[in-house]
């Protein structure tokens, strides 16, 4: 260390200033994430073992580590399946076996009758009594080599051993206890909660006291653990709070919460709007009144009726002169979208205008012209809405639907498309995958949020089963028996390919084999290679009952919507996760009968596969399904945000530590009203400068 780095807060010193560091090491530590002596602190131990005391053979069970310290009884080299050496000792309270399959005619010498060892290693069931094999051992006449603290394992890498990253945190640690990385939670309030202060959970997280346990820091539920993962979540809190506070510094259009056109748009809908979404709509024109930009999360479960919240919203806005964009992670929803807003819009004399990237390019031209020129006020599309060369004239509400597929940076881009000095569209954000709390807490802290909890009327929880696909007989049987009293069916051909080629050639084969074992049945095929036309054409014969069976790649799995349908199966049912599993089973329960779901599988399945299956027949509740995900795929996943580092932390974890969230929304509240010098550093210390974007997308 030189004079000078000592000097600085240890987030600030490279790890190259450590002993053993030179520029091949510190490239090598880049890839654990580690470039600082802070990174060094923060990688943190998986596992550990216990050296620091003798155990007695005697109460070592199997599966248990530890050292011993006993005498040769007997050794000897057998052949049976494999040569090994076989050194028996005992300490007076048992005995156990030393098996070594690779060993040296000197170390087979070594072993006398009466000489004392002492042995590390695993225990494990042998064939008479209990065994360690390959113990890493010594002669007792060394003197003892016991350890004064927990054996630390770290998460390493390759031409990264145990022994440099030990090192590497000794030094570290030296220099932690120079307080050098500032306590930022204010004593009184660690003390309220029990916790110790971060040089004591750090010192305690790489070098544990023999008699911490080892079973509550490999789970990381150790009060050290429970510390560190509080601060870095208070952390998160408070940044989601300050991009909030900066949101809020901008202006916004004020959006008149009287429209014409909204009237007119609820007078011509079928049905009226339930009870939630009525009250969701007040809460979005609320927001769109204020002269500061709305930031609203809708969550409602599949068919719960956003889009014409969405559409209403929209109403206003237009009304207001603004334009509105409406974006779709998927071309078949964006179409789904923009059929709806056809439908609704331009009776009113209202034009919506389409921007895919599926577009010609001479279309597109025309289409980007007209939405700069502000001839068109509503759009509707796909991320094909965010690229550069396309402009808004005044863009007032952006909504983005299925939010969670998009990439973080995706809605911040759109949401920059709309800034005109200091100016930003209103931004209404919708989802089916309700957020569970957990995550809602911490990574959306930044969001108001809406929920449609109520599904329009009528519509009953959908009877799932699975079945083996060499059931497919009975399952036709199952289709025909539901045609015969007049129903119409779903048949839902997936493919593990992405390919749009190979999913519509299965579902060719599927429509024909079906014609095939149902005699005088009506067989649609739709899928992602027909042109729009051609599916909307199939799409427009279902609803109205001129075909029988659907047959469809996953591009039904959103947006359809024929309440005679009763019956959905879905094929290939493993390999699909649980949202879209949901999703597509949302299409069926719309009507007036009891629906059904046969998910078809292919056997053996794995975990994974089993628990989703499981989940998808015991419940119709999206959060549940929701929640269930998270647990199983981690929250990255199902956020989409993997790539992005949304909600992911160097060392809280959601699920594990949810039950601190309480605490962390006081603490952050605490910290903001009394220590705001903290704050700042707070962030600093857990998130870094260059992120400081992701909340507010
Ligand atoms: P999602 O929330 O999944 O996006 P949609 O907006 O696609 O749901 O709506 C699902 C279906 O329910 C659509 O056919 C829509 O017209 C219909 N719908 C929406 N609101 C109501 C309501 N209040 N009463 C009856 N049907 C409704
Ligand atoms: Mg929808």
């Amino acid at each position: 260390m030189s004079a000078s780095s000592t000097e600085s807060a240890l987030e600030d010193v490279s790890v190259s200033t450590l002993k053993g560091v030179g520029d091949a090491m510190a490239a090598k530590l880049a890839t654990l994430g580690i470039f600082t002596l802070q990174d060094v602190l923060f990688h943190l131990p998986f596992r550990y073992q216990d050296r620091t005391r003798l155990r007695r053979i005697g109460e070592l069970r199997p599966g248990d580590e530890g050292v011993i310290e006993a005498e040769v009884a007997l050794s000897e080299v057998v052949q049976r399946q494999r040569r090994s050496l076989l050194v028996r000792v005992s300490d007076g309270t048992g005995s156990l076996t030393l098996r070594f399959f690779h060993f040296s005619a000197k170390q087979s010498q070594q072993f006398t009758r009466g000489t004392m060892l002492q042995c590390f290693g695993e225990v494990r069931r042998g064939p008479g009594m209990l065994e360690m094999v390959h113990p890493e051992y010594r002669l007792a006449s060394q003197g003892a080599a016991l350890q004064n603290t927990l054996t630390p394992f770290y998460p390493a890498t390759d031409g990264v051993q145990q022994g440099t990253l030990r090192k590497l945190s000794d030094q570290a640690l030296v220099l932690l206890h120079r307080q050098r990385l500032q306590e930022l939670i204010p004593p009184q309030l660690l003390n309220d909660l029990g916790l110790p202060d971060l040089v004591t959970a750090l010192q305690t997280v790489h070098r544990p006291p023999p008699e911490a346990s080892i079973a509550d820091l490999m789970d990381g539920i150790h009060p050290a653990h429970r510390r560190l993962a509080i601060e870095e979540l208070v952390s998160h809190r408070l940044a989601l709070r300050q991009l909030r506070d900066q949101h809020q510094t901008h202006q916004a259009p004020q959006l008149p919460a009287q429209s014409d056109i909204a009237a007119k748009l609820r007078a011509s809908l079928a049905f009226a709007l339930t009870g939630a979404q009525a009250r969701v709509l007040d809460e979005v024109l609320v927001d769109m009144a204020k002269a500061e930009p709305m930031l609203r999360l809708v969550q409602g479960d599949v068919g719960a009726g956003k889009t014409v919240v969405a559409a209403l919203a929209a109403s206003h806005a237009v009304e207001a002169g603004y334009q509105v964009a409406f974006m779709a992670p998927t071309e078949i929803l964006a179409e789904q979208h923009l059929l709806n807003f056809c439908q609704w819009f331009e009776p009113l004399g209202i034009s919506v205008g389409w921007l895919s990237g599926k577009l010609k390019a001479s279309d597109r031209r025309s289409m980007i012209e007209a939405v700069a020129m502000g001839q068109v006020r509503i759009v509707v599309g796909t991320h094909a809405l965010f690229q550069n060369d396309v402009e808004f004239e005044n863009l007032g509400l952006a909504i983005v639907d299925e939010q969670h597929r998009f990439g973080v940076h995706q809605r911040l881009a759109l949401r920059n498309k709309g800034a005109k000095n200091d100016v930003l569209p209103h931004q209404l954000i919708m989802t089916a995958t309700p957020i569970p709390r957990t995550l809602a807490m911490t990574a959306y802290a930044d969001l108001d949020v809406s929920v449609i909890d109520e599904l329009p009327p009528g519509r009953k929880p959908v009877t799932t089963v699975a079945l083996e696909a060499q059931r497919r007989g009975d399952v036709v049987q199952r289709v025909g028996a539901a045609t015969a009293e007049g129903r119409q069916v779903y048949w839902v051909c997936t493919l593990i390919e992405e390919s749009e080629h190979l999913q519509a050639e299965a579902a060719e084969d599927t429509a024909d084999a079906l014609a095939d074992a149902l005699p005088g049945h009506r067989v649609g095929l739709v899928h992602g290679r027909m042109k729009p036309k051609e599916k909307d054409e199939v799409m427009a014969r279902f609803k109205a009952a001129e075909i029988d069976v659907l047959v469809a790649t996953t591009v039904i799995e959103v947006g359809v919507d024929v309440p005679n349908a009763s019956l959905m199966i879905i094929e290939n049912a493993e390999r699909l996760g649980l949202s879209q599993l949901h999703q597509l089973r949302g299409r069926v329960g719309r009507g007036s009968a009891q629906s059904s779901c046969i998910l078809l599988y292919h056997g053996p399945l794995s975990k994974t596969a089993r628990q989703r299956i499981g989940i998808m027949r015991e419940t119709n509740d999206g959060f549940v399904i929701a929640e269930r995900d998270l647990e199983i795929r981690g929250a990255g996943e199902v956020l989409g945000t993997r790539q992005t580092g949304v909600a992911e932390f160097r060392i809280a974890q959601l699920g594990r530590d949810d039950d601190l969230l309480d605490v962390v929304g006081d603490v952050a509240d605490e910290l903001a009203a009394t220590h705001p010098s903290a704050v700042d550093k707070l962030i600093r210390r857990w998130i870094g400068e260059g992120k400081q974007d992701y909340g507010g997308v």
